[in-house]
């Protein structure tokens, strides 16, 4: 039966304020709320597993900051690291020991890149990495996929237009049509429309783009045979394969999705996670792809905060927790088991919703019985569900993403006393979500 609405008496007066200040009361769209019930919670404090909002409601949280947070809030490694670095200064703007650092954890652990370059956020990385491999090919052209994310930067703001290898069109007012003009976006697990982009547009294209797995817009598993055909299309033609593991980068492991797919790309991106919940993005390539950057190459691309100490103090924290030997085993382990036990309870009461899942990441699919692998097989009325879910997750003290379209997340934070609490809300909070 539905519960009673938790109290949100101080997140809206908090909101209300908001709204003064910012676009639609927030600095980022997702976080109004604005395709679940209701407005925003105003967010207090976090610890381990835990969410505390303003009006003191508690939540057990699989959103996790959108992915960073792999080690839950407040971890004690991470925030003694980050206090360390207060006393000494927040950020010079040259060289420091802790980018070195942070640079050879990653390194010495991920052989899919050779060099990298910090900078602070996911948007800066991946148009950093288009950049890169537009300079390094001297073409213009980029493909992305249809459901697949990037950042808010010109080039990547651009959807679909008809037909199976079109130009664009801009999914945002303020980008030029000349920008879209040079994104050809096409539907993932589609090898025809691969070949087809490669034959229209031969010797154009400077890059394809690829989320890890794409996990922005669902959570949309392609098979390990399309990626390896996308890696030997995009070679055939001259073209670099830009893989953007902003979430899935050290969330499948040191190696992501690079690993999971067993390919090489040529540049991949990062963020989220390798800042340990401070703001942080890098990309990273071949030492013979990155000799293109400046100042060794005349590639441009810099950054007041970039390497920013603070962040790569968290980072160091952060990764050398999980370069434990068992640490992403022991994660898909709980992971796996947790959502095994919601598949079990869907198929029992044959609820029309299925979930998915790799690593640590779970989505639930609504009005479904397909594998899911493109966007265009989601139907957007589905979403319906998961804002019944979401309202009644909420009031079980269970925090997701604002949007039927986002992932969940589980941290190594989450006990299995957490999660046995978790799965009673969730089967409640699905059979209301069905209900007439
Ligand atoms: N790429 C991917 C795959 C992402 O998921 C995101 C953010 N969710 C970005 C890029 C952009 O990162 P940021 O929000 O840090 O700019």
């Amino acid at each position: 039966m539905a519960t009673k609405d938790i109290s949100r008496e101080k997140s809206a007066q908090l909101f209300e304020k908001a709204k003064n200040y910012f676009p639609g009361g927030v600095n980022s769209p997702v976080r109004a709320f604005k395709s679940v019930y209701g407005s925003p919670l105003f967010i207090e404090r976090g610890d381990g597993s835990r969410l505390w909002d303003a009006d003191n409601n508690e939540f057990i949280d699989f959103c996790c900051s959108w992915g960073p947070l792999i080690l839950g809030h407040n971890n004690p490694e991470i925030r003694e690291a980050v206090q360390a670095q207060l006393g000494k200064g927040l950020s010079f703007g040259a060289p420091t020991r802790l980018e070195n650092e942070l640079a050879d954890l990653i390194l010495t652990h991920n052989k899919y890149i050779e060099k990298i370059r910090f900078v602070s956020s996911g948007t800066e990385a991946v148009m950093s990495a288009i950049r890169l491999a537009r300079g390094y090919t001297n073409r213009s052209k980029i493909v992305k996929f249809e459901g697949c994310y990037h950042g808010h930067s010109d080039s990547l703001l651009v959807k679909a237009g008809s037909g199976l290898v079109t130009f664009g069109e801009t999914s945002s007012a303020g980008v030029p049509k000349a920008f879209a003009d040079e994104t050809i976006v096409i539907a993932l697990n589609d090898k025809e429309a691969l070949e087809k982009v490669f034959s229209d547009f031969k010797d154009q294209i400077a890059t394809v783009i690829i989320e890890g797995i794409p996990a922005n817009n669902g959570l949309l598993i392609q098979d390990k045979e399309y990626i390896q055909f996308l890696r030997k299309i995009t070679k055939d033609n001259g073209a670099l394969l830009i893989f953007d593991e902003v979430i899935t980068g050290f969330r499948l492991g040191f190696e992501g999705a690079a690993k999971y797919y067993d390919i090489q790309p040529d540049i991949l991106t990062y963020g989220k996670i390798i800042g340990g919940g401070m703001p942080v993005g890098a990309y990273g390539a071949s030492s013979e792809i990155m000799s293109n950057i400046s100042p060794d190459g005349n590639v441009y691309q810099a950054g007041t905060l970039s390497g920013n100490p603070v962040a790569m103090a968290a980072g160091i924290a952060a990764l050398r927790i999980l370069s434990q030997p068992g640490f992403y085993e022991k994660l898909e382990q709980t992971t796996q088991a947790f959502v095994n036990e919601i598949q079990s309870f869907i198929t029992e009461k044959q609820l029309d919703v299925k979930i998915f899942t790799v690593g640590s990441i779970f989505w639930f699919a609504f009005a479904t019985s397909e594998r899911i692998q493109r966007a265009d097989q989601i139907d957007p009325n589905s979403m319906l569900y998961y804002k019944k879910m979401h309202r009644e997750l909420l009031n079980r003290g269970i925090y997701f993403g604002p949007s039927g379209y986002e992932v969940g997340f589980i941290s190594a934070a989450h006990t299995e006393a957490d999660l046995a609490t978790a799965l009673a809300a969730i089967k409640d909070s699905l059979l209301i979500a069905f209900e007439a």
